[in-house]
Formats: structure tokens, C-alpha cells, sequence
């Protein structure tokens, strides 16, 4: 091993040893960056990652810079970006990491003087992500067995977190990642100047309203007790693939309970929500299923307010369904209609005031 790399050893040790302490998926991918971008030297390090098809879905900007304090003393300042809705990337990132996809290894260009580096991340035998830098310097071979070692130490964890955050049968995120995903989107509404630029450098579009849905197969119980489990769990599966298929790549969706899901989606307005919803039922009512042929499911919704607690939005979903239910299923239900309505009235001041 070179000089340089024995001697960075026990840095890279400690970096890696607070690395694989984190249990949040998205702060892992941080320190990714914190921890390779002072090792290659360089103030900016991203991270992009795609979906299944290979559509680049996020990216995440690492940005580190000297700040001169008033008494005169020099201080490091990280500024981290993601950004969940990548339209406009450089034509140069675009042309380096489809390189990089094809090949399955790290690609060089020229970019002016310097060069632009992308190394690819992989999960299993796909690659998922690239991990991007620009340096005035070709990468040497003690940096590269670094960066290729830390990218996989990254991966094997990453994919560990992820394992820990998905159900099963499904592969759809659980319980247990809904309430991480909770505290992310009340931290990001909290903020009265949420849609400037926050101090930890996320942005959120302006418009942007996230709403919260329960959704429930209608009568399961019955199809477990006519078919038996094996074919209620295949009819589980392809109730969570349509319904991923029916949402966007940025919506959320969890397996909540045994047949009971929640999704988490952005739309600008109640009716542009309620229509989402709406189509979801309906590809579910228009499947034809093995054996039992039809299904429906009811859903209850209601709008992500920064104010209200996540478990009070849960709760007027869940009643939402409830009622929904109630009506004879196959319905999607929005809390603020059923408020309009008076059914729901004396109950919600009530909580309004109180929270
Ligand atoms: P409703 O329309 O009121 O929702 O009626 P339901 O029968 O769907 O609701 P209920 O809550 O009474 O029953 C849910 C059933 O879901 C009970 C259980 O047998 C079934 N279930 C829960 N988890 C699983 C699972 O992982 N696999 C299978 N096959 N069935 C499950
Ligand atoms: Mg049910
Ligand atoms: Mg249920």
C-alpha cells in the first residue's frame, strides 16, 4: 500500500465506522459524500440514483467550502442538496454515467481542464446510482482501490438498511420505514420558509402538497377463507404491483398491515389527489384476478399539514376509510369532504384547536 493510503488508513477507518452506525437510508447516502469528498480532495461530490429502468430519480449534491468567521478563524462549511425530481442534468453527467451503466465501471471525460469521474454503485448485479466527481487530476491507482472499496462497504450496508425497511411478500417499504418517512416530510413542511432553501440544503417545490392515504382490500378475509392463504399472499402481491404501478416513482407506498397499505403521494390540489386515488381504485377494480376474478379496495385520505401530527393524519385517513367502508366499500373518501359534509364536524375542531 502507498504511503499516502497507509497513512489516510485511520481516517478512513473512523469514516467508515460512522458510516455503518447510521440506520437512515438517506443520511448513509450523505456520508457517502462526506466521506469521499475530503479523501479525493475535492469541494463537490454527487450521488444520482436511477430506478429499475435506469431513469435517473434523485440526486444528492455535496458541497463543501471554506467560510472566514468574524474573529478571522477559517471554518469548513457543508451544504448537502437533494433533489427528488431530476429534469435538467448535464448533457456531459448524462453521456458520462450511460458510459459508466453500459460498461459497468468507472469512466473519465474531459470537462475544460478538469476531469468529470463516475464511479457506479450497484445493488446486486444492477447498477442502481453513480457516484460523481470533478477533479483537475486523473484518479491514481491507490484512490481508485479506495473509492472502489468504500463504494462497496456503502452498498453491502445500504442494502442491508434497505432489506430491514421492506416487507417481504411485497417489497414494498413497511411499517417501520413509514415512520421514518414521517419525521422526513413533517421536517420539511415544518418550516415557514419551506419553500426557500433550507439550512440543510433541501429544497421543496413551491405548490407542493403531499397527501396521505389508507387503502384497504374490501372483503379479504373471504378470499383467504374460500381460496386458502397461498392465494390470498399472490393476490396481495399483485394488489401492491398494480398500485405501484398506478403511483409516480416519487409517490410512497408501504405495506401498513396484512392487507392494508398506505401511500404517500405530492399533488398540487384536492382534486388532482382525489384523481390519483381514483384511478387506483379503478385499476384494481378492472384486474382480473386468478381465481377470484374481482376486487376492490376502499381508500381514506387526507392532506399532510405541517401543523397536524403525523399520527392525527393517519388517524383522519384511517376514519376516512372507515366510513368508506361503511358506505358499502369500493370508494375512495377525502377527509376534508367528509368535514364539508358534517360528518365528521364536532369531532375535528375539536383536534384543530388542540393541536
Ligand atoms: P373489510 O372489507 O372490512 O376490510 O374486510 P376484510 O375481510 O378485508 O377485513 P378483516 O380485517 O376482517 O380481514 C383482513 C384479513 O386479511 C384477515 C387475514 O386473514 C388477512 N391477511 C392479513 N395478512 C395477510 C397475509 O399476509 N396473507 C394473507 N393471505 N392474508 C392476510
Ligand atoms: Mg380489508
Ligand atoms: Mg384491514
Amino acid at each position: 500500500m502507498s504511503e499516502i493510503a497507509t497513512n489516510r488508513l485511520p481516517g478512513l477507518l473512523g469514516k467508515l465506522g460512522k458510516m455503518t452506525s447510521i440506520r437512515d437510508t438517506e443520511l448513509l447516502e450523505q456520508s457517502l459524500l462526506r466521506t469521499l469528498g475530503p479523501l479525493l480532495g475535492v469541494l463537490d461530490t454527487s450521488l444520482y440514483r436511477t430506478d429499475e429502468q435506469q431513469n435517473m430519480v434523485r440526486v444528492i449534491h455535496y458541497h463543501r467550502s471554506k467560510v472566514i468567521e468574524a474573529d478571522g478563524v477559517a471554518r469548513m462549511v457543508e451544504r448537502v442538496e437533494e433533489l427528488s425530481r431530476v429534469n435538467d442534468l448535464p448533457p456531459e453527467v448524462v453521456s458520462l454515467t450511460d458510459n459508466v451503466r453500459l460498461l459497468g465501471k468507472p469512466c473519465t471525460r474531459k470537462l475544460g481542464k478538469e476531469l468529470l469521474v463516475a464511479y457506479p454503485l450497484f445493488g446486486g448485479q444492477d447498477v442502481c446510482g453513480y457516484f460523481v466527481f470533478q477533479r483537475d487530476r486523473e484518479v491514481q491507482a491507490a484512490e481508485d482501490a479506495t473509492i472502489r472499496g468504500v463504494l462497496e462497504v456503502f452498498s453491502n450496508y445500504y442494502a442491508l438498511l434497505d432489506i430491514s425497511q421492506r416487507d417481504r411478500l411485497t417489497g414494498l417499504f413497511n411499517r417501520q420505514a413509514l415512520e421514518g418517512s414521517f419525521e422526513r416530510i413533517w421536517r420539511l413542511l415544518g418550516r415557514p420558509d419551506h419553500f426557500a432553501e433550507r439550512t440543510d440544503g433541501r429544497r421543496s417545490s413551491p405548490g407542493e402538497n403531499h397527501w396521505l392515504a389508507v387503502i384497504d382490500i374490501d372483503h379479504f378475509k373471504r378470499i383467504n377463507d374460500r381460496y386458502g392463504h397461498m392465494v390470498g399472499d399472490e393476490i396481495l402481491l399483485l394488489v401492491s404491483r398494480l398500485m405501484t404501478h398506478t403511483f409516480r416513482n416519487s409517490d410512497l407506498l408501504y405495506r401498513y398491515g396484512g392487507e392494508e397499505f398506505v401511500a404517500i403521494i405530492s399533488a398540487d390540489n384536492a382534486r388532482i389527489a382525489s384523481n390519483v386515488f381514483e384511478r387506483v381504485r379503478l385499476a384494481i377494480e378492472a384486474h382480473t384476478f386468478p381465481q377470484v376474478e374481482h376486487l376492490t379496495i376502499s381508500v381514506g385520505y387526507s392532506q399532510v399539514l405541517p401543523d397536524i401530527l403525523p399520527i392525527e393524519v393517519l388517524s383522519r385517513a384511517d376514519r376516512s376509510l372507515y366510513q368508506a367502508k361503511q358506505d358499502g366499500r369500493n370508494r375512495v373518501y377525502a377527509y376534508h369532504d367528509l368535514l364539508a359534509s358534517g360528518v365528521f364536524e364536532e369531532q375535528a375542531c375539536a383536534e384543530v384547536e388542540f393541536f
